[in-house]
């Protein structure tokens, strides 16, 4: 398949995840994952008509950066080291892997320097898996909290990442228990303003997270491909 016809698979399973669910498929934003290829397929996903572009690692990312900057929002969605955090803030517009208040403090002094506010999605790991980075759930209120006095940071929402799984089925509780915790959070109201955004679901299981709530998947192979396979 093209990029354009993936992208046109893709319009069109969120569009039947969202009419399964009762949703409106323009409440759903679609992070082109663009860590697996080069910076002119980033640019030629960028000109098919996506507007988000999602990287991993700073140096990875930096040449389509470059090559986009004015004409994409970048979204940061690997693990970040607080001191990688000079690269990423003013440069990214969203940070999706908010995970402790150590890396909080350091967004939110660099944004303070900039005058800028950083969206900010806080990852949990839901399903308690060890492999994934995350803060455990019951951990989250207290960094929301603190959030509060932070001004360079702005809370939108959670991000998570389901285990692998042969069907995606199973990582539905994964994607509710996001959904649950946002609630329960904005219902001890600790910010100035609601969370609304969350953050789920990936090539393998974006459609279960869709119908459980998703407002931004983050799509790599499924929407951009492997460079090794397409070219
Ligand atoms: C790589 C990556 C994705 C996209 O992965 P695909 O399965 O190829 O869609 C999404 N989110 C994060 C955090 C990633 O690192």
């Amino acid at each position: 398949m093209t990029l354009e016809q993936r992208l046109k698979d893709v319009e069109r399973r969120i569009a039947q995840a969202c009419e399964r669910s009762g949703r409106n498929p323009g409440s759903v934003n679609v992070v082109a994952v663009t860590k697996y290829v080069s910076a002119g397929t980033a640019k030629r996903t960028v000109e098919a008509g996506m507007r988000h572009i999602g990287e991993n690692r700073w140096p990875a990312a930096e040449e389509k950066w470059r090559l986009l900057e004015g004409q994409a929002v970048f979204h940061y969605i690997g693990s970040l080291q607080s001191r990688k955090v000079r690269d990423v803030v003013g440069k990214f517009d969203y940070i999706h892997s908010l995970d402790r208040l150590s890396l909080a403090e350091e967004i939110h002094k660099r944004a303070e320097a900039l005058g800028i506010r950083v969206p900010c999605f806080l990852q949990v790991n839901v399903s308690g898996e060890d492999s994934k980075h995350g803060l455990a759930p019951e951990v989250v209120p207290a960094l929301v909290a603190s959030l509060g006095k932070l001004s360079g940071i702005r809370p939108v929402g959670l991000m998570t990442m389901a285990p692998l799984a042969d069907d995606a089925e199973e990582t539905r509780p994964v994607f509710a228990g996001l959904r649950k915790l946002m609630d329960e959070l904005n219902g001890l109201s600790l910010l100035d303003e609601p969370m609304t955004e969350l953050s789920m679901g990936m090539s393998g299981d974006f459609e279960v997270a869709i119908e459980e709530g998703a407002t931004w998947v983050r799509l790599g192979s499924v929407l951009v491909g492997h460079e090794e396979n397409d070219g």
